[in-house]
């Protein structure tokens, strides 16, 4: 029966290993789009920075910050996304399975769900993937730095990009050449050639692209109602510096 056959079967659910994470640390989930060099020209995403595939990106996130309470923020640049919870989060018990594989879950779906609100005119030609992993900070400085890492990223990558896609599209150069051209050079030569030959300032380029987007939730007045309502914003502002920690301190009430 039925009742016999669970007895029986089910010494199974001993084989399951524990994955609780440490109490009291700083858990965060990395998702990166899989292959999406090859995703992103495969549905004409605009080069150096498709706005739509940002766009996209950030709502799914939302989505995900809407749904799951413990976050306290998420941190998004190219095909990548970083979600922070709070310290104190006890969601399915810290087991990191279920946080990781939830949180790629929601993300992955959305960004499939909400493509046509973005990509009006490009068909979805077959589901992305997404890679995650979890990292562990125990202190607010390790966690500060991490946010700090993955911005610094953003700009050194959007630089490149910016002056690569520039000497390619405008410039003329092919692919192979932009490369050799920009083989060995510093960010100030990069700033320069953008500047001297393209009349490009680089500080005018939009900050989605050269900052990333962090969404945080904030705390506003109903006018209504006269109570306070929590929504999330997207910022764009600059982490590295500390005037930034300053101005929001939004980890240390967690
Ligand atoms: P992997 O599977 O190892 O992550 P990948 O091809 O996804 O490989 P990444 O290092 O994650 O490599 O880089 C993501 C790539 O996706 C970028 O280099 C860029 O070509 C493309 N990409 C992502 N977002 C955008 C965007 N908004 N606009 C234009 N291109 C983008
Ligand atoms: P949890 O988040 O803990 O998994 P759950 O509500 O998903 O909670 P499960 O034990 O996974 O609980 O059970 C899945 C439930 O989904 C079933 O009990 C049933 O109610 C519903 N369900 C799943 N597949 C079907 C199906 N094909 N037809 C009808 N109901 C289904
Ligand atoms: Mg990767
Ligand atoms: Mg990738
Ligand atoms: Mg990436
Ligand atoms: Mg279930």
């Amino acid at each position: 029966t039925a009742k016999m056959a669970k007895s029986s079967f089910e010494y199974v659910k001993t084989f399951e290993q524990d994955d609780t994470l440490l109490p009291n640390t700083w858990i965060v989930v990395r998702l990166d789009g899989k292959c999406f060099h090859k995703f992103s020209e495969d549905h004409n995403f605009k080069k150096p920075n498709d706005i739509r595939a940002l766009k996209l990106m950030n709502y799914a996130a939302f989505k995900v910050l809407y749904e799951f309470h413990d976050l306290l923020l998420a941190f998004g640049q190219s095909d990548e996304y970083s979600f922070v919870f709070k310290k104190k989060c006890n969601l399915y018990k810290r087991r990191a399975a279920k946080l990781l594989t939830t949180i790629n879950s929601k993300f992955s779906t959305s960004y499939v769900f909400y493509w046509n609100k973005f990509f009006d005119q490009e068909p979805l030609k077959y589901p992305p993937t997404f890679d995650g992993r979890i990292i562990l900070y125990p202190s607010d400085e390790n966690l500060i730095d991490y946010l700090k890492w993955r911005q610094a990223d953003v700009h050194i990558n959007n630089l490149y990009n910016t002056s690569f896609w520039t000497l390619v599209l405008q410039g003329g150069l092919s692919p192979a050449q932009a490369e050799k051209r920009l083989c060995g050079t510093v960010s100030a030569d990069k700033n320069e050639i953008l500047y001297k030959e393209f009349n490009i300032n680089y500080n005018n380029e939009p900050n989605i692209f050269k900052r990333g987007t962090l969404l945080i939730r904030k705390t506003l007045l109903n006018e209504l109602t006269k109570k306070p309502l929590s929504v999330i914003v997207d910022v764009h502002d600059d982490m590295l510096k500390d005037a930034f920690w300053k101005d929001h301190n939004i980890l240390l009430t967690h």
